[in-house]
């Protein structure tokens, strides 16, 4: 017990900093009274103290377990107990049901965890938000947890682990509950605009598109002053009954935002027809919801749409929802109204961008894509290119030219392409432990990344961590960027040759790069701009400039990868020219590496 006063007397954590004090304060006097005191009423009193703090924790919301170094469970609090199921005769021993626990990705048992970072703990407390308790009887717990190490006897040199839990189900259930509407129990506008960023990336990837539907029951006001506050309530509650429970194939949630207004989101939309079909079968169910004296009293509804992206992302689109509804509600009731942008509305303030960069990556916001490049004679898949993709929790999906640009000025663009380098490697590891089909992955350079003249070295020292052979990548840089300061680039392209990965000279044919320089750039590959063969099928002009630059590419000694081809004619005419390789839509979209790699498998 004595032990255990001390370890109160050094815990650190804000939420028992008072207690923390109080310990401190109250062993203060103690202390100054034992002077005076006989040993043994001191102990006793101390004894009586700790009983205090034990029953003080013991109230306390968070669990808390105090640890030995070979992990008997020297204190537990009440929540603790309960959150592990421990049970009183197992205090004092090693503790019984060890939960695996999560941080990030992986999972390790508790033991093993703590033995990983005992050292750690030794120099600071750890605090672990979003970590994850997985028991075997009852799932996975989400919690918030800190750890730290205290030495309780110098002099022996023995220390133990205190542990802090914040069980977040109650945190998560209370947030949901607040997120709901409290008469129909549905979700309400806070909880939209926190689904509405998760659907981005699908929607982008199934190349659909996302209606807001705001709707309000017409004259709600007037009729509540009409029919009484009780019935008109009844009359929402069926509303919400009937919107919960609408069977169509556009994947629908329902929000109930406030009053009499209503949301649905919409986010399997291939044509904004479908949504005019809904909301016409929707107004003519409602006008029946409410009956008097046998007489239905007839209810309208007025419709406000706006339709992602063309309308602008969360905030803006449910805005322009709003205003969609607001002018449908001016022009009469049962009215429905889409916001059409003048022109497209989906522009992105450059500050905020600038200012959300750094964040992003720490959130995980960035996302390498996989795009497939295929044999022109039998579309087999011999190797990919990985596109960033940054689903910004406000703007959305912000495709790359957006924000390349802005990272290349601000130099952030160098973190950008480590990452993505990291990830590109980290999977073609993943793929050949799990023996997938081995392909080349190309990779986009910008000239900023390699002059900072340690990129060469980045790139070998991360092929030897990864231990991965060079050749299961390729560097892509633009024809244009590889033309400025054309001496450079050849001598920082050819060392990054010299490490065995490929070159590739990107939107070939966009430049005016000299014959000369060609046969200088050690480029293998080089990928024939989309813009080229954009009308290919029309006009003889291109095809004859299209033709002219594989047999260049071929004379070069190149491989030539024709990219943005769309449909079966386009592969055709390239492979009558001698085309080697394609990618482009046709084959498939850039995919989420889950999604890429059942390609490969396939
Ligand atoms: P890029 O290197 O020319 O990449 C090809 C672009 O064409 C990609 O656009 C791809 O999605 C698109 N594309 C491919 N096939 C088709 C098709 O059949 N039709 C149409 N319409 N488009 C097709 P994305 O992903 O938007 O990337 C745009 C540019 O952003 C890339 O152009 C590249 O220059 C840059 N970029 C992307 N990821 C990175 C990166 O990780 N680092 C750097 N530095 N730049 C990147
Ligand atoms: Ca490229
Ligand atoms: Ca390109």
């Amino acid at each position: 017990m004595e032990s255990f006063e001390q370890l109160l007397s050094q815990l650190t954590y804000d939420g028992y900093a008072a207690i923390g004090i109080g310990i401190v304060l109250i062993l203060f006097l103690l202390h100054s009274y034992s002077v005076t005191q006989s040993k043994k009423k001191l102990r006793h009193m101390i004894n009586d103290n700790v009983k205090v703090f034990q029953e003080a924790f013991d109230i306390a919301e968070d669990g808390m377990l105090i640890l030995s170094e070979n992990n008997e469970v020297v204190y537990a609090n009440q929540s603790m107990i309960e959150l592990f199921g421990l049970e009183v005769n197992c205090l004092d021993k090693v503790i019984p049901k060890i939960p695996a626990i999560k941080i990030k990705k992986t999972w390790s048992r508790l033991d093993k965890f703590l033995e990983e970072y005992r050292e750690e703990t030794k120099v600071k407390a750890l605090s672990f938000s979003h970590a994850c308790f997985k028991f075997i009887d009852h799932g996975e717990v989400p919690v918030n947890l800190k750890i730290d190490t205290i030495v309780m006897d110098a002099i022996r040199n023995q220390s133990c682990t205190v542990i802090n839990v914040k069980d977040l189900r109650t945190v998560q259930e209370r947030e949901i509950k607040e997120r709901q509407h409290t008469l129909t129990g549905l979700p309400m506008q806070q909880q939209a605009i926190l689904d509405l960023p998760k659907l981005y990336s699908k929607v982008h990837l199934e190349n659909k598109k996302i209606a807001l539907v705001l709707m309000s029951i017409d004259n709600f006001t007037n009729l509540r002053s009409i029919i009484g506050y009780e019935q008109s309530n009844a009359i929402l509650i069926k509303f919400s009954r009937y919107l919960d429970t609408l069977k169509t194939d556009l994947n629908i949630s329902v929000y109930h935002t406030f009053d009499n207004h209503f949301l649905l989101m919409v986010s399997k939309l291939n044509a904004l027809g479908d949504i005019n079909i809904l909301v016409d079968e929707i107004q003519k169910k409602v006008a029946s919801f409410y009956k008097m004296d046998n007489t239905n009293l007839h209810l309208t509804l007025s419709a406000g749409i706006s339709v992602y992206p063309e309308s602008g992302p969360t905030r803006k689109l449910l805005d322009n929802a709003y205003n969609a509804l607001a002018t449908a509600e001016k022009e009469g009731d049962g009215r429905i109204e889409i916001f059409i942008p003048e022109k497209s509305s989906q522009s992105y303030d450059e500050q905020t961008l600038h200012n959300d960069m750094h964040s992003a990556l720490k959130k995980g916001e960035f996302e390498v894509y996989y795009q497939p490049i295929v044999k022109v004679t039998n579309s087999e898949i011999v190797a990919a290119e990985a596109l960033i993709r940054w689903i910004h929790p406000t703007y959305g999906f912000i495709p790359p030219d957006v924000f390349i640009h802005l990272m290349e000025q601000t130099g952030f663009i160098i973190k950008l392409g480590k990452y993505v380098l990291e990830e590109v490697l980290k999977q073609q590891k993943r793929w050949e432990l799990f023996k997938f089909k081995s392909i080349q992955v190309s990779i986009n350079l910008s000239m900023i990344e390699i002059a900072t003249g340690t990129f060469v070295q980045h790139v070998e020292k991360q092929l030897q961590h990864h231990k991965l052979n060079p050749e299961c990548i390729k560097f892509e840089i633009t024809e244009g960027a590889a033309m400025i300061s054309e001496e450079k680039a050849v001598k920082y392209f050819k060392q990054l040759k010299n490490l065995g990965v490929g070159i590739s000279l990107d939107d070939f044919g966009t430049g005016y790069t000299s014959f000369t320089y060609l046969k200088k750039f050690p480029a293998d590959t080089v990928k024939i701009d989309k813009s080229l063969v954009d009308n290919i099928l029309r006009d003889k002009e291109d095809q004859k400039i299209v033709h002219a630059m594989i047999e260049l590419g071929h004379n070069l000694g190149m491989n030539v990868v024709v990219e943005g081809v769309e449909n079966k004619e386009m592969v055709k005419i390239l492979e009558t020219y001698g085309c080697d390789y394609i990618q482009g839509y046709y084959f498939s979209r850039p995919l989420p590496v889950f999604e890429f790699q059942k390609l490969l498998r396939g």
